[in-house]
Order: structure tokens, then sequence, then C-alpha cells
């Protein structure tokens, strides 16, 4: 299902404030949301591509990353698609949109309430992939050691805000006594502080554990890419949010390829007979093999192009291309009749080179195709 492009959501430009985005949100976040529109999926489906979107452009990195290689660098088919954020994500949005007017006055009563556990952090793992899991897409199993709420943990509640998560301070200013509201410092907002906790576990009542986590990654993605999978990092303490598992891709080197964006590349040694008097040969692809057709007095160098054999984009539609560079094989030694074949090949005046200018450099060759994409 194709996602729409979170800037077309907003209803900015690609090239909008910080400003401009929250505004944005801020608008849609209020013409569709759940309490004026109930029983309505439709507004509700509106309502969460909103946050989705302003969750991404809102954060300088994400929003960088969208800008660079679209839904895939910020989660693709793992991260938000799966199912959208859900409505405690949303609204633990709401205090840095809203500030205290819409957190708590005007939206006392949804979602989480005034009171909001935080939010875990971020986990990043190093994904080493091969360039065939690159070129079809693959799931992961990988094993992290992710911070998880521990078990054995006692709370009480929290003296400062006596379990409200947040505090009201009135300050007295020339306009008269001002009312602010925050959240509290001591609890973090949850309401409650740690009573007691086992040896080993922090003092958010955290405490590390080894998870197998099954990710998908999208096809096409490139070495230092990083992809995020939302909720799928370290536990928030007190039943806060799980943070996201920031993936960084890791292309390992591949024996056969040498990697140019989506096109790949491969050197081929050719018999030189066969570039004489053409052959058909057997190259390899990110598949198996392909078979390939030299014609008659190719030049050593020449680059034959196998459309559609390369990468994928991981955004875009269509595929790069497989590029082989024949290269004339030479012999270390000879027998005494190829010697003697040979004597007379190196006297034949068809056998001296003679350039039109018209051939073309291995680097200007590779330039032309690659500037073809
Ligand atoms: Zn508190």
């Amino acid at each position: 299902m194709a996602k729409r492009d979170y800037y077309e959501i907003l209803g900015v430009s690609r090239n909008a404030t910080e400003i401009e985005i929250k505004k944005a949100y801020r608008k849609l976040a209020i013409k569709y949301h759940p309490d004026k529109n109930p029983d309505n999926p439709e507004a509700e489906a509106k309502f969460k591509e909103a946050a989705e979107a302003y969750e991404v452009l809102s954060n300088p990195e994400k929003r960088q990353r969208y800008d660079q290689f679209g839904h895939a660098g910020v989660g693709g088919n793992g991260g938000f698609s799966g199912g959208g954020m859900n409505m405690d994500d949303i609204f633990s949005q709401f205090g840095d949109i809203f500030g205290g007017a819409f957190g708590g006055g005007f939206g006392g009563g949804f979602g989480g309430g005034s009171r909001r556990a935080r939010r875990g952090s971020n986990l990043r793992v190093r994904l080493k992939l091969t360039l065939e899991e690159i070129a079809e897409g693959v799931q992961k199993k990988i094993k992290v050691n992710k911070l998880v709420q521990a078990e054995g943990v006692t709370f009480r509640t929290c003296p400062q805000c006596q379990g409200r998560g947040q505090v009201t301070r009135v300050t007295n200013t020339i306009l008269g006594a001002m009312q602010t509201t925050s959240t509290c410092p001591a609890c973090g907002g949850a309401g409650k502080i740690i009573d007691k906790r086992p040896p080993g576990v922090n003092e958010e009542g955290l405490i590390r554990k080894e998870e197998i986590v099954t990710i998908d990654i999208p096809a096409g993605v490139e070495d230092g890419m990083q992809l995020s999978f939302s909720g799928k990092g370290n536990e928030g303490p007190m039943g806060g949010l799980s943070g996201d598992l920031i993936v960084v891709i890791e292309e390992l080197p591949h024996e056969k390829f040498q990697r140019d964006g989506m096109n790949i590349l491969h050197d081929y040694y050719i018999n030189f007979a066969d570039l004489a008097l053409g052959a058909t040969i057997e190259v390899p692809t990110l598949k198996g093999k392909a078979k390939v057709k030299v014609e008659p007095g190719t030049q050593s160098g020449k680059v034959l192009r196998l459309r559609g054999k390369g990468l994928p984009h991981v955004q875009r539609h269509g595929k790069g291309d497989l590029l082989i560079h024949l290269n004339a094989w030479t012999p270390k030694e000879l027998s005494a009749e190829e010697k003697k074949m040979m004597e007379k090949l190196q006297n034949s005046p068809n056998f001296s080179p003679t350039p039109t200018g018209k051939e073309k450099g291995f680097f200007e060759r590779i330039k032309e195709y690659f500037s073809h994409n």
C-alpha cells in the first residue's frame, strides 16, 4: 500500500520551517481529533496519519533521513506503517504541541490523561547484509541487549506531585497571578517513584535483557543507512512507551561485484580469441547466471550492460544495471605450438593497434553508463 508523502499530509512545502510544520499539524490535530469526530474511522485515520507525519518532520534527524530515503529511511515497512502510531504516542506529542493549555486543561480526559511516563531511549545496532540480501530485501532476527522493565520492583506514589505527574506553580507577574503547569521533576510525569528494586535494576526500574527482534529490511538499502523501527528500542520506565530501534546498515564486500548506487560492476576475464571471434559467455548475476553475447572484434575493456540486473532503489521504482567489464586474459605460459601461432599473429599487420580515437577509456565508459541513472 502506498504511503502518502508526509509533506503532502501536513500540506506544507518541502522546505517548511519547524514552526510552519507545527502550525499545520496543530490545525489537523484539532480538526480530526477523536473527541470532535466520535465513531468516525476516517477522521481517526487522518488524525493518526498527521501525527505520524509530524513525528518525523518535527525531528531534524528523522526529517533528513526522510528527505533522503523516503518512508524507508524512517522505518520503511518495519516502522510506522505496520500499525501506525498508537493513540498514547500521539497524545504524548501533545504536550509539546499545545503546551499546558491542551495537555492539561482541554485534554485532561483523553489518551493517557495528564499523567504520562517517560519514553524509553533508542537502541542502536549494526546489521551486516550481503549484496544478495540487499537486492531482495530480507527479514532478519537480531539479538539485542535492551532495557526492559524489571520484575520485583515496587513503587510508591510520588510525594512531590501526589501521583498527578504534574506540578502547578503560581507566580505573580505585573499582569496578575499566572498559573503554570509542568511535568513533575521528581517522577518525570509517571506519578510514582521506585520504592524498592532488586540488585541489577537501575534507578528507573529497568534491567538489560537479551531479546530476539524480528525486522524487515527493505530492498535497496545502502551501507551507512539508518533504519528506525518504532517502539522496538528500550522500554520506557514505569510503563512508558518503548524507544526506537535504530538499525545501521553495513554492506558486506562481495567477491564478485562492486556496487555503485543501484548499479553493480563485475570484472570479467575473457579469452582473447573470444573477443576476436565472438562468443557467448556466462556471467554471474545476483540471482545466479546469465548468458551474454560478445560480438566478433570486441575490444578488451568494453563494458556490457545488463539492464535491470542491478539493485532496486530503496524508495523509487526501477532497478539499476549489471555492468560487465571485459578484460582480455593473457596466458602466463605458452606451449611450443601456441608460441608459433602467436609469433605469426605478432607479425601480422592486422594485429597492430590502429585506434581511431573513438575508443573510450574505461573510466569514461563507466562514467557514461552511470550517468544514465
Ligand atoms: Zn511526581
